[in-house]
C-alpha cells in the first residue's frame, strides 16, 4: 500500500516537474517552498463559518483573518467597513459578490463584463439566474466605456453588476472603474462594480491607489497566481453592508460563505507566502523585478521579429499569430489569435531563448519536451 502510493506520486511528480519547464504563460507563480508546513497535512483543517465571528475547533481563522486584513490594507479599507474570506477560487469570490448584490438589488439584474473579461462571468450569471451581457473591449482588452454607457442608458429599468477586470487573462488590461462609475451615475441606474483582480490585483495596488468603496464595492485576488500558493484560492473583500449570515446551531457558527466546510490549509499557506515575500514591500519588489523582466523579454522577442506587445504596467506579454506547434509544446493561454507569456520568476531567460528558437522554427520543435497531460496510477 505504502509502496504503491509512492510510485504513483513519483509518476505525478515527474509530470509536474517536466511541465514546469514549458509553463510560461499562465499567471501562476511556482517559486515557493512549503516544506515548513508539511506537518499540517496530518491534521484535519476546516474553516467552516465566519472567520471574523466565532472561533472554530479545527479552523485556521487567525491565519484567514490576517490574510483578509492584509488585503484590506492593500485596498485601503478595514474590518470597520469591509468583510472578506478566502474562497476556493476567484470564480467563487466573484460569484459571492454578484450573489450578495443580486439579493440587495431593487430590479432585475444584468451582469456586464467585457469581451476580454474572464469566462467565469457567463457561468456566474447562469448560476444566479441573471442575464449576462458582453460589452466590447478596446484592442488592448480594456472595456469600452462608451459602449457601456449605451447599454445601460438604453435599459435603465435594470440594476447592473459590472465585473470590471484589473488584469485580463490575455492582455492584462485594466478596465477604467472611475469612468465606469461615472457612466452609471450619468445614466442614473442602480449598479454595483466588482473588481476582478485575480492576477494583477496582488500587485497593481502597490503602485497605484485602489480603494474599496471608491469606484468598486468588492474585489477578488487569487492566492495561487502572483503570490504563489500551491492550491487554488480567491481572496474576497466586499463592503460589509452587502454581507449577512445566519447563525446555525449545529456548527455553532454563522453560515455566511458559499461553501460550508472550507479548506483551512490554504489561508496558512497564503499567510506564509506573504510573510516569505516580506509583505507589501517584498511583493512590490517582486512586481518591479517582473516588470523589468517583461520589458526586457518584450524587447528581445521584438528584436527577433516576433509580433508582440504589452500593456504598460503589465507583466504579461501578448503574442499575435504564433505558429500552432508552439502551443503544442509550451503551456500558455490562448484567445482568438492571441497567446500570452507571463514574466514571473518561473520564466527564465533560458526558457525565453528556447521559446524564441521554437517560434522562429516551429517545424524543428522537439516535441519530447512538450507539455504532458497524462500519467499513470494503479487502479484502486
Ligand atoms: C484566473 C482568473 C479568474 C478565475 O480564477 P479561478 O481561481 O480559476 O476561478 C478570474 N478572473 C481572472 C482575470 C483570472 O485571471
Amino acid at each position: 500500500m505504502e509502496k504503491r502510493s509512492v510510485s504513483d506520486i513519483a509518476n505525478l511528480l515527474s509530470k509536474l516537474t517536466h511541465n514546469k519547464q514549458v509553463y510560461v504563460g499562465y499567471p501562476t507563480s511556482t517559486d515557493f517552498d512549503n516544506q515548513h508546513s508539511f506537518e499540517l497535512l496530518n491534521h484535519h483543517l476546516n474553516n467552516i463559518g465566519d472567520p471574523f465571528n466565532r472561533p472554530t475547533c479545527f479552523g485556521t481563522f487567525a491565519h484567514e483573518r490576517a490574510v483578509v486584513e492584509f488585503f484590506m490594507q492593500l485596498y485601503h479599507t478595514s474590518v470597520e467597513n469591509a468583510w472578506g474570506y478566502v474562497a476556493g477560487c476567484s470564480t467563487e469570490a466573484i460569484l459571492y459578490a454578484c450573489w450578495r448584490y443580486r439579493e440587495e438589488a431593487s430590479n432585475k439584474v444584468i451582469l456586464l463584463s467585457s469581451e476580454y473579461a474572464h469566462y467565469c462571468n457567463a457561468k456566474i450569471a447562469n448560476i444566479l439566474g441573471i442575464r449576462h451581457q458582453i460589452i466590447p473591449s478596446h484592442p488592448n482588452g480594456s472595456i469600452q466605456i462608451d459602449a457601456l454607457s449605451e447599454v445601460i442608458s438604453a435599459a435603465p429599468e435594470y440594476s447592473y453588476i459590472l465585473v470590471a477586470t484589473m488584469g485580463s487573462t490575455i492582455t492584462s488590461s485594466y478596465d477604467d472603474v472611475a469612468a465606469a462609475k461615472s457612466a452609471f451615475l450619468t445614466a442614473d441606474v442602480e449598479y454595483f462594480i466588482h473588481l476582478d483582480g485575480a492576477f494583477d490585483g496582488a500587485f497593481l495596488p502597490l503602485v497605484e491607489k485602489y480603494r474599496l468603496g471608491e469606484y468598486f464595492t468588492s474585489v477578488n485576488v487569487s492566492g495561487h497566481k502572483f503570490l504563489g500558493a500551491p492550491m487554488p484560492s480567491g481572496i474576497l473583500l466586499i463592503d460589509k453592508q452587502f454581507v449577512s449570515g445566519e447563525y446555525i446551531q449545529y456548527i455553532n457558527n454563522d453560515d455566511i460563505t458559499i461553501g460550508g466546510s472550507r479548506n483551512g490549509l490554504t489561508p496558512v499557506l497564503i499567510y506564509n507566502t506573504i510573510k516569505a515575500l516580506n509583505s507589501q514591500a517584498g511583493m512590490k519588489e517582486k512586481y518591479l523585478a517582473c516588470l523589468k523582466k517583461a520589458e526586457a523579454f518584450l524587447l528581445t522577442l521584438q528584436q527577433h521579429s516576433i509580433n508582440c506587445w504589452k500593456n504598460e504596467k503589465a507583466i504579461t506579454i501578448v503574442l499575435e499569430d504564433l505558429p500552432a506547434p508552439v502551443s503544442q509544446k509550451w503551456h500558455f493561454p490562448q484567445y482568438r489569435n492571441r497567446s500570452t507569456l507571463t514574466c514571473l520568476p518561473k520564466f527564465t531567460p533560458q526558457m525565453l531563448n528556447e521559446f524564441i528558437t521554437d517560434a522562429l522554427n516551429p517545424d524543428a520543435i522537439d516535441m519530447a519536451r512538450a507539455k504532458q497531460f497524462d500519467y499513470q496510477v494503479e487502479s484502486l
